[in-house]
């Protein structure tokens, strides 16, 4: 491992000098929100030594040439609502935070494409596009808080990734300062190339190890005009997710497909105060579908529920989209209302492995008598698995959780799965990423850190160790 050296008060002056005495922040209490993501686990969490508040790529280059001269380590941070550790200062260093590049530069709606800086919150970029007709398709949950740079960094997903794709399908463009501190535009707004590697798709879910992204051109689209979202109800979780790879199948295309078991259900009421539909024993799918116009959305609804009602739904209803995405989007803070401390697993298998995924998922939850909560997108096969800490002393905590998760990677890679379809391996993840990949294909990610970026200065510690 490198031996980093500390920040010195002359590495404080140069960065002063770069950004301006106002953007950089020493003070021990300001510093604090940098030293962790939306993990609350505080074993995870690392103070920085300095945190800096660059404006532009420029500073952002000279900022990553002095860590380099300097053997210094830059963590590039977003807005900090990350799962896996990735924005934590694990060497301590500079925590590079993205937040006052925060400008929508271009809306373009005769091309249809947006050019943003990093620091711009997602539900911000939906809105802006929303605003002049069109659409931007990346949705995940956390877009009230999240940036869409840290999306760049994760390629984060969400409720609409099974018709369009995860956040690097919405990506033509990206400017990046390298590891070594010069400026690339890679990518380009064409619809197809194949002219080398495709160095802007390697950035993109690099979680701030390969590059800091310092400008995105968009994908936008006409804003879809006829959409629904429909509600089964189920009354246990085997009929409820089976359902999913029929729906997948029936060439209905659906936009979301989410799953919510019944506790997870019940949790969400319970912190909403808000009483939702067949919350007594119902499983719910969530289905939004969109259509050409009133007919076509008819006959995709129609189609649906027969196909719920034939699987053994209970009810299906045409949800208030508010109501209902609403009562899905609060999955994560309500079970942190149960529990302050739980593991959040990002498990993702092949759509028709879930069946077999969660009734492992019950299994180990028996043996080993942790309660668990699950939310998951399941149209994508994304399983977003909570295991509640409770009032469980540390030690015993700390064992079961272990041989849980050893259980549940094992199942996963068997099913053909991966440890994360969206959050990403960050820090959280990296002893089980070690453990659970193909030797060679980690090989080939380190072999890809050293040559981009020799001095192991961008993010060090996350994902793989080098
Ligand atoms: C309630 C809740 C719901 C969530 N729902 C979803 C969901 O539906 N789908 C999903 O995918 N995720 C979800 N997340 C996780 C999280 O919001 C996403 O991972 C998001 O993309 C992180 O963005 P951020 O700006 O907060 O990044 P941060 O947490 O600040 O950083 C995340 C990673 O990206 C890197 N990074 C950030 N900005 C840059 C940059 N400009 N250049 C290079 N590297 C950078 C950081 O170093 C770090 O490794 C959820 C989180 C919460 C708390």
């Amino acid at each position: 491992m490198v031996q980093y050296n500390k920040v010195t008060p002359a590495v404080i002056e140069a960065l002063k000098g770069i950004v301006g005495e106002k953007y950089v922040i020493t003070d021990g209490e300001k510093m604090l929100p940098y030293s962790h993501d939306e993990v609350t686990d505080s074993r995870y969490h690392h103070m920085p030594e300095v945190v800096v508040l660059p404006q532009t790529a420029q500073e952002i280059a000279e900022i990553v040439k002095l860590a380099n001269r300097e053997l210094i380590p830059i963590v590039p941070r977003g807005a900090g609502t990350g799962l896996a550790c990735g924005a934590v200062p694990v060497y301590g260093g500079i925590v590079l935070s993205l937040e006052r590049m925060n400008r929508i530069l271009e809306i373009n709606t005769d091309s249809l494409y947006m050019v943003v800086e990093p620091g711009v919150r997602t539900d911000d970029v939906q809105n802006a596009a929303r605003e002049v007709g069109l659409f931007y398709a990346g949705d995940p949950c956390s877009g009230d808080s999240c940036f869409i740079g840290g999306n760049v960094a994760t390629n984060a997903g969400g409720n609409r990734a099974v018709k369009y794709g995860t956040t690097r399908d919405q990506v033509y463009s990206i400017e990046v300062v390298t590891p070594r501190g010069d400026i690339v535009t890679l990518g380009g707004r064409l619809e197809k190339v194949t002219t080398g590697y495709r160095l802007d798709q390697l950035i993109i879910g690099s979680e701030g190890t390969l590059g800091i992204i310092t400008k995105i051109t968009l994908k936008l689209m006409p804003l879809p005009q006829h959409v629904v979202d429909l509600l089964a109800v189920f009354p246990d979780i085997d009929t409820a997710i089976g359902l999913v790879p029929k729906l997948i199948k029936a060439g209905i295309t659906p936009t979301c497909v989410e799953f919510m078991d019944n506790v997870t259900i019940r949790s969400v009421e319970r912190f909403l105060n808000e009483k939702l539909p067949h919350s007594e024993n119902g499983h719910y799918v969530i289905v939004q579908v969109e259509g050409e116009n009133e007919d076509d959305l008819d006959n995709k609804s129609v189609l649906l529920d027969e196909l719920c009602t034939e699987h053994g739904a209970l009810s299906v209803l045409v949800a208030d989209p508010k109501k209902i995405w609403r009562a899905r989007k609060s999955f994560a803070e309500a079970v942190r209302h149960e529990s302050l401390i739980q593991a959040k697993e990002d498990i993702v298998v092949p759509v028709d492995q879930i069946p077999a995924m969660m009734r492992e998922i019950a299994a180990l939850s028996e043996k080993y008598g942790l309660a668990t909560r699950t939310a998951s997108h399941a149209g994508d096969g994304n399983i977003h698995l909570n295991i509640l800490k409770g009032d469980m002393p540390d030690g015993e905590w700390d064992a079961k959780l272990d041989a849980f998760q050893h259980e549940l990677y094992k199942c996963v890679y068997r099913l053909g799965g991966k440890l994360s379809g969206e959050h990403g391996i960050g820090y959280k993840r990296k002893q089980l990423m070690q453990e659970f990949t193909d030797p060679v294909e980690l090989e080939m990610m380190r072999a890809i850190k050293k040559a981009l970026d020799p001095n192991l200065i961008l993010n060090p510690g996350k994902i793989f160790d080098v």
